[in-house]
């Protein structure tokens, strides 16, 4: 008997689970639920983070977790839930299979077997942002190496238990070469580890044209956190339903299971929504903690009643269904399939599904770090970026030198186009002339001499070559 945390959420979350939890017990899983609450009331009744203190430690002894969606209210104060519980308990890998079963669910994609597997712990997601000057707010970007060499050898291990034949990989290093090139720099030296699987890459935007419009030829797909939560919706929705895919959120200890989908208010407490993204995801926690037979009696029991055409509104189509079920009552009919097999779509058999155990990371030697200049941002409502630079040049030390203006990344000066837009939110970078290195105590009288001048810095980002390899980025036209 394995104790399990749950969490019914909102919206159609306790009308899926319910449904969901009926299903576990019919087939015999051998589970013992504890329930917390979670989402949208928690956030009203005053707690920021949707969730008490109390429930993180149920969360966190019981170590397996079946979570509904949940609502997060828009607007400012309120952090998602779901990136914390993601970040707080260290579930790096999110891993989405996404299925076409046609022509059982309708689809203009009837061969599409393919797995996303999404970073989950950084990236944007990181949700540091800040308001900079009266017309530009900041979203942090962080890609760290361990995190993507956790993910990228994730996607490449569970391809090879799975018997699966290519890891594509998703950036967009063309633009973002630091923090993408990253991803894809560690994409390329783990696949050489794998010689035996296939690999590639492709730029976000047409690999998610490509996705969209030719789904068979992709098979493990692996990316940064925001690419993997728009494509993973894309790859659901193409194959029928939003309504249809689950996911698995692994880390070293805990893991945690729920639909992709969200808590669809629109249609909640309708008994319309489909219980099956809960469905496949309560499929994936019982390959996870080891109970296969029942997982397959089960996913064979759901293909079976796919393959009748009992279908939920979100999947009913005059020629394709038979009888459109309610929440409940599609649950019924899984029930009323168990030990069962389809006849038409291939039953499943998950002797390779136990969870993967991977080597915890390796920190790497420090590299030789030199802080070669810096970049001050700046608050300044003029519009001529020579006025700007004459300004820092006024009291500029001799030994350092400002090389570049740029607004929003691109250089306006020296050599600016007069047809470039400047926003109040400038990027003035000064490099050490002689020398090469800069100095900290340097730039702190640098700024006190910046803010003698009134001149309003906002922040700063050091620049810094690793191994005599500079890593930071040039500006747009530089
Ligand atoms: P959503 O996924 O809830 O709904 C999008 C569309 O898909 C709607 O038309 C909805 O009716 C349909 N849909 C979703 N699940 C379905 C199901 N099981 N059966 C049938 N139809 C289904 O996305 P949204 O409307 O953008 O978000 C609603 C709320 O959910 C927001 O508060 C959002 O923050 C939250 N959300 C939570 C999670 C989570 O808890 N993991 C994930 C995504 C969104």
């Amino acid at each position: 008997m394995t104790k399990i945390t749950i969490a019914k959420g909102d919206g159609i979350g306790p009308e899926i689970m319910n449904a969901v939890l009926d299903v576990l017990e019919a087939a015999g899983a051998a589970i013992e639920t504890e329930e917390i609450e979670i989402g949208e009331k928690v956030y009203l009744a005053g707690n920021s983070s949707g969730i008490a203190p109390e429930a993180w430690d149920i969360i966190r002894r019981n170590k397996i977790f079946l979570k509904a969606p949940i609502t997060t209210p828009q607007g400012g104060g309120y952090k998602s839930l779901n990136v914390s519980t993601r970040k707080f308990l260290g579930l790096y890998a999110n891993v989405r299979p996404c299925m076409s079963l046609y022509p059982y669910i309708h689809t203009k994609h009837p061969i599409m077997d393919l797995v996303i597997v999404r970073e989950n712990e950084e990236d944007l997601y990181a949700g540091i942002e800040h308001q900079q000057t009266d017309e530009v707010v900041q979203c942090l970007k962080l890609i760290s190496r361990p995190g993507c060499e956790k993910i990228v050898r994730y996607a490449f291990e569970f391809a090879k238990q799975q018997n699966r034949k290519k890891v594509s990989c998703f950036t967009k290093d063309n633009i973002m070469k630091q923090s993408d090139g990253l991803f894809h720099e560690v994409f390329n030296e783990i696949a050489k580890e794998y010689p035996e699987i296939e690999n590639e890459h492709w730029i976000i935007d047409i690999g998610a044209a490509m996705l969209a419009d030719s789904p068979e030829k992709f098979d493990v797909m692996v990316m940064p956190n925001l690419y993997g939560d728009v494509l993973s919706d894309i790859a659901a929705q193409i194959a029928g339903s939003v309504g249809l895919c689950g996911s698995a959120n692994i880390g070293e200890t805990c893991a945690m299971f729920e639909a992709i989908h969200g808590s669809a208010p629109m249609i909640a407490g309708q008994q319309v929504a489909n219980p099956s993204g809960l469905l496949q995801a309560a499929v994936m926690m019982l390959n996870h903690i080891g109970q296969t037979k029942v997982a397959e009696n089960i996913q064979n029991a759901w293909l079976k009643t796919i393959e009748d055409g009992l279908h939920t509104t979100d999947i009913y189509k005059e020629g394709f269904s038979k009888q459109k079920l309610s929440t409940n009552g599609f649950a019924q009919a899984v029930i009323s399939n168990l030990g069962q097999v389809p006849k038409a779509l291939k039953p499943v058999t998950f002797d390779n599904n136990a969870a993967l155990n991977l080597p915890a990371y390796k920190r790497k030697t420090n590299a030789q770090k030199t802080l070669v200049g810096i970049d001050v941002f700046v608050h300044w409502s003029g519009t001529e970026a020579n006025e700007l630079a004459a300004k820092i040049n006024s009291f500029l030390p001799a030994e350092l030198s400002l090389t570049m203006i740029t607004n929003r990344g691109i250089k306006v000066w020296p050599e600016g186009f007069k047809e470039t837009f400047c926003t109040d939110h400038w990027r003035c970078r000064i490099k050490a002339k002689e020398e090469h290195t800069i100095s900290k105590a340097q730039i702190v009288e640098l700024l006190a001499k910046a803010d003698a001048a009134q001149i309003d810095t906002i922040k700063t980002e050091n620049l810094y070559e690793f191994n005599g390899k500079a890593a930071f980025s040039l500006g747009q036209g530089q």
